[in-house]
């Protein structure tokens, strides 16, 4: 199976991300999380990405494109997987469509996720993510155990620099302009499937199953 999952930052996808990839034994593919790691590692592309992140602007499409296309060749992507971050653009949705289209594939289902934003500011700028192995936990309404240390593996659980309140607001302006479209995109080719995550991770995940059956 191969899916997508849209939703404005610190909405929730990450979450229901790593539970579908569990239950469908998919590789998750998160560009951001791509570009944390190429920046941690000081690697060229991490460099010239990073200048963006920080400002909560989209990395250009010229990088983020083929670095998809990349990682979509790897081993663990043969089973399938869920994009997640990805596409962000209409140019990177087409470029997307191309690419699969050249080994016969194509797009399962794209899982959009809904939240006010009001709850979103509130849930990022308390969001906490483990360096290691990438776990996703809140201060508020997810604490570790031990603080600082991440409750799966051990690593060490931080704030990302650009969950502040600036940078989100930013982020936020982002997605609405430039992604909100590829929800008007999918839904023309009748792959939407719809999340509600303002309650809770769990019936938001329900609501996903019951649409992926929907779908067939
Ligand atoms: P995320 O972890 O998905 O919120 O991504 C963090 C940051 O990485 C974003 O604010 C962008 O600067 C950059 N980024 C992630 N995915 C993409 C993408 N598909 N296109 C452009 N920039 C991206």
């Amino acid at each position: 199976m191969k899916l997508i999952i849209l939703g404005a930052p610190g909405s929730g996808k990450g979450t229901s991300a790593m539970v579908l990839r569990e239950k469908y034994s998919l590789a998750h593919i998160s560009t951001g999380d791509i570009f944390r790691s190429n920046i941690k590692n000081g690697t060229p592309l991490g460099l010239e990405a990073k200048s963006y992140i920080d400002k909560g602007q989209l990395v250009p499409d010229s990088i983020t494109i083929g670095m998809v296309e990349a990682r979509l060749k790897e081993a663990d992507c043969a089973n399938g997987y869920i994009l997640d971050g990805f596409p962000r653009t209409i140019a990177q949705a087409e470029a997307l469509d191309e690419m699969l289209a050249r080994s016969g594939d194509k797009i399962d289902a794209v899982i959009s996720i809904v939240v006010d934003d009001q709850i979103i500011t509130d849930r990022v700028t308390s969001r906490r993510v483990c360096e290691k192995c990438g776990a996703s936990f809140n201060v508020k309404y997810k604490p570790t155990k031990v603080e600082g240390v991440c409750d799966i593996c051990g690593g060490k659980v931080v704030q990302r620099a650009d969950d502040n309140e600036e940078t989100v607001a930013a982020r936020l302006k982002t997605y609405y302009e430039n992604t909100k479209p590829l929800i008007d995109f999918y839904q023309a080719k009748g792959l939407i499937v719809e999340g509600d995550n303002n309650v809770d991770s769990d019936s938001c995940i329900r609501s996903i199953e019951e649409g992926l059956k929907a779908l067939g």
